[in-house]
């Protein structure tokens, strides 16, 4: 179906890239033929660091010509190897496109090119008192977040990736550059490409630049850290505390072992017990102490064995220093283990059923799982290390379990880690006829099928 690399092919991409940027280096090809999850390992033929939009374009016109597979590349942070370079071909790295190309501070919006990491843009941004919320816990690129739809611990308060952009430029696979959206906030024209390309996992077009929504920090804070006994009173305070309008710009469950290893290894202050991490945002402080106190009441109602709330910044940042590099913590506790992290999500008031589901999965099979979610939106991960391939084959049985009965609760096979490869066999049973549609566009948008092949749509 694809042809392979020729050194015609070769040589032209070195005439629009640049010879240094064209790579076939086993150290490159290496580097680029696994992402973060526990998926298998594929060479591309070559990798090309993009440098233009203009490059990317002329690129994609060459690969469609010829039958030639091309898949970007972000960062490689992905959990559901979305950007393996599954049949080969060509790897299009946008590591090397890193810069804000214009700050509209005035509009409160920032143009950057696909390759910033989410945590350097904010880091540029500092001056100017605004930020981009999306936070996946990995510097992802921002093109890879908008490709993944990532989303992250504020999501709760400011929305996913797909929520904080307003523009995109894109290449598509016959060498087209667009536009889409604008820089108004309000838009009602046409069909919405925008949002069409977003999620689309590099599968309909390269995203070339794009234009994000930024917000002001927050003039107060404060970070709220509640304990309980049981998980299920951990996660019916969840439902009340969104219940009760109290607008959490992060509420995440952590389970009792993560909180072990977050002490032990961070020497965060935290028992043993299943934990909301909280945050809470305000333009004034009574505001925000009104909004913490009445946290504290919602908790010590449903039975919170510790409660604690900072205001304190050096605490707030070593605490969600720590909630973000959990998953390497865990991974790190185990030596000689493997790993993989699944993630799904669920309607606010179907969560404490999933949860529960999950606990009894866990009691039943007396298999070791860690629970971490973004329980505020319904999303949880569930980590399951494995030993070898028979436990691998066990736990993805018990992965299937959940997913079916996230869907049964009327949520989706994947909250933010996106399709890729491991959530492609569900896809039908989430969506239906829809999916025909969903092939119909790719059709429409990449006839060759030579944008990231092999993901998103099962046995393709
Ligand atoms: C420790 C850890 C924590 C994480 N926490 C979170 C979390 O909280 N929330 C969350 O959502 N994710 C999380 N992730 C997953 C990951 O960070 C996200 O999926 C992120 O969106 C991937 O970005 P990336 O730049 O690494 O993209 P890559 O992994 O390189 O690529 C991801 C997909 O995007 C495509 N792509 C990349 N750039 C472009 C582009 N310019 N145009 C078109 N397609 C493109 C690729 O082909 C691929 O399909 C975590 C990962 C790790 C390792």
């Amino acid at each position: 179906m694809f042809n392979a690399l020729t050194p015609d092919i070769l040589a032209r991409l070195r005439e629009i890239h640049g010879a240094d940027n064209v790579s076939t280096a086993r150290a490159d090809i290496e580097l680029h033929a696994r992402d973060q999850s526990h998926h298998e390992a594929h060479d591309a033929e070559v990798v090309v660091f993009a440098q233009t939009a203009e490059g990317i374009a002329a690129t994609l016109k060459l690969a469609n010509d010829a039958h030639i597979p091309v898949t970007a590349w972000g960062v490689g942070t992905g959990l559901e190897g979305a950007a393996i370079p599954l049949h080969g071909g060509i790897l299009l790295s946008l590591e090397r496109m890193n810069r804000i190309v214009e700050v509209h501070a005035d509009d409160f919006q920032v143009t950057v090119q696909p390759g910033i990491g989410h945590k350097d843009l904010n880091a540029q941004l500092a001056r100017t008192g605004l930020f981009f919320p999306p936070d996946p816990g990995a510097n992802a690129t921002v093109g890879g977040m908008l490709a993944n739809n990532a989303a992250g611990i504020r999501t709760v308060k400011y929305g996913a990736t797909k929520d904080n952009v307003l523009a995109m430029q894109v290449a598509l696979a016959d060498g087209r550059l667009i536009r889409v959206g604008s820089r108004s906030v309000k838009q009602s024209s046409g069909y919405n490409l925008l949002q069409l390309i977003v999620g689309s996992e590099g599968t309909l077009g390269i995203i070339t630049e794009a234009t994000l929504k930024l917000v002001p920090v927050p003039a107060h804070m404060s970070a709220v850290v509640a304990s309980f006994d049981t998980v299920e009173a951990a996660v019916e305070t969840v439902v009340a505390v969104r219940g009760g309008g109290l607008d959490p710009a992060a509420l995440e469950l952590v389970d009792a072992a993560h909180c072990r290893m977050l002490r032990e290894t961070e020497g965060v202050d935290l028992p043993d017990k299943p934990t909301l991490f909280m945050e809470f945002h305000a333009a004034g402080r009574d505001a925000l102490e009104a909004g913490v106190a009445a946290v504290r009441d919602i908790c010590t109602e449903l039975g919170a064995v510790a409660f604690r709330a900072t205001t304190d910044a050096a605490e707030r940042k070593k605490l969600w220093h720590a909630r973000h590099h959990s998953y390497e913590i865990m991974v790190r506790s185990h030596p000689g283990m493997h790993f993989f992290i699944m993630d799904v999500a669920v309607p606010i008031s179907a969560y404490p059923e999933l949860i529960g589901f999950v606990e009894d999965i866990k009691r039943e099979t007396g298999v070791t799982a860690y629970m971490i979610g973004h329980a505020g939106d319904g999303n949880i991960h569930v980590e399951f290390p494995y030993a070898d391939e028979a436990e691998f084959a066990h736990r993805m049985t018990l992965n299937r379990r959940i997913v079916h009965k996230a869907l049964a609760l009327g949520g989706t096979a994947t909250g933010e880690h996106g399709v890729g490869l491991g959530k492609a066999e569900f896809m039908p049973a989430e969506h239906g006829d829809a999916l025909d549609v969903m092939r119909t566009v790719k059709q429409a948008l990449d006839p060759h099928g030579i944008l990231n092949p092999g993901k998103l749509f099962p046995g393709e």
